[in-house]
């Protein structure tokens, strides 16, 4: 029995005949490279003096006074590109490179990751695609804009509903024809195998940072570890750092949009169920002729049917819990944090945020928690207009 790239019964590689001398590849160039010192260097080199690692952890002082706790913020959002993306497209760009391929192609929904391979593209001097569903491309116009001056082709897929799904699906077809001199740089820790174990890798300095600092900064571990799900990626590197020790409470939230109980919110851990989409076998959301749904729900980078396999399985092992919070209380936080501490959040991170205001009042004055802040929230202010109008 093939029980690569298992996390319990989930993962695996679902794809077709052809793709499967190409995943292998990849993963035999990531064991050599990360391995390799001269790699690790670049890489380290490109994390410190690139994107700005290691982030800091930040005391949220009037934050934590107002829910009766201490929260400490993760802070992703300094990155270049104003999130943890970032971490993902340097370490696959570069392995990229070390393996000899000449081109990119990426699939990005709100364009978040789009960007962060665009910039790496023009950076390691790399022909770059991004697919993109056609609906995506008019609602993230500045993205696409900023992705063309970076000098990569936006490819707009009209296929579907013109959604990440669709630029996904067009992708992997897209890469069956040209797996020889093509590095797919998958954007989240899904797909097939090895995609979930390499984007683990490389956003796992969030994790290994993050404990280190507590043990400096706090002089303990924390109590609980939260961050937001949409593919899984910046919860799983800051989850990795901690998955070993057991006290530390893992909480993993998802976009709750108008409510789970509607059909618009994207929380694939909280109500999915077991299925496979794009390479992987994972919890999803879908209907009951197990057809994916349409999610939905205010932030644009958690929008997504899938998860990645190793979520799945803490879920089902008990390691970690996922929760849900709703679109109104998403941008309650937003403007909670943002008046009280000076920072603006992503509408993804505030989910976290969201759900650690759930529990103000109901954890010991002792507790010490630790959110991921995976973003800034520059590019959500128009978001937050049209929903939260300033009045004049
Ligand atoms: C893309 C994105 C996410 C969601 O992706 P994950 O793979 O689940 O981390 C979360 N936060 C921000 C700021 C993002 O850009």
């Amino acid at each position: 029995m093939e029980l690569k790239g298992r996390y319990g019964d989930f993962g695996g590689f679902y794809v077709p005949e052809v793709l499967m001398p190409a995943l292998e590849e990849i993963e035999q160039a990531f064991l050599k490279y990360t391995k390799d010192e001269k790699f690790l260097k670049e890489l380290d080199d490109l994390y410190k003096y690139y994107a700005g690692r290691p982030t800091t952890l930040y005391h949220a002082k009037r934050f934590s006074a107002y829910v009766g706790f201490d929260v400490y913020l993760k802070r992703e959002d300094l990155l270049h590109g104003g999130a943890h993306k970032i971490n993902n497209t340097l370490g696959q760009g570069l392995l990229a490179k070390y393996m000899g391929k000449k081109k990119l192609i990426a699939e990005t929904g709100a364009g978040q990751h789009g960007l962060a391979t665009a910039m790496i593209g023009a950076l390691l001097g790399m022909e770059t695609k991004i697919f993109m569903g056609s609906t995506d491309v008019v609602r993230q116009s500045v993205n696409v804009h900023k992705m063309r001056l970076l000098g990569s082709e936006v490819v707009p897929v009209s296929d579907g509903t013109g959604t990440l799904k669709d630029a996904i699906n067009e992708a992997l077809r897209y890469w069956t024809a040209t797996v020889d001199d093509t590095f797919y740089l998958f954007g989240t820790a899904a797909g097939p195998h090895p995609f979930p174990m390499i984007v683990r890798y490389f956003q796992s300095p969030i994790g290994v940072e993050a404990r280190e600092q507590c043990i400096n900064q706090i002089g303990r571990l924390p109590d609980i570890v939260t961050a937001c799900v949409g593919g899984g990626s910046n919860a799983i590197g800051i989850f990795s750092g901690f998955i070993n020790d057991k006290n530390v409470r893992l909480v993993g939230v998802e976009g709750g949009g108008k409510g789970i109980n509607t059909k618009e919110h994207c929380a694939t851990l909280c109500v999915g169920k077991v299925g496979v989409l794009h390479g992987s076998k994972s919890y999803l959301l879908q209907d009951s002729d197990g057809q994916i749904s349409e999610t939905e729900c205010i932030s644009a980078g958690l929008d997504y049917p899938g998860v990645g396999p190793e979520h799945s399985h803490l879920k089902d092992i008990g390691r970690a819990e996922y929760v849900n919070v709703n679109d109104e209380q998403v941008l309650d936080v937003f403007g909670i944090l943002t008046r009280m501490e000076g920072i603006l959040p992503a509408l993804e991170s505030s989910h976290s945020l969201a759900w650690v205001l759930t529990q103000k009042g109901k954890l010991p004055a002792s507790t010490a928690v630790v959110v991921n802040l995976s973003g800034r929230g520059d590019k959500d202010i128009g978001i937050v207009e049209e929903h939260r109008p300033l009045k004049m």
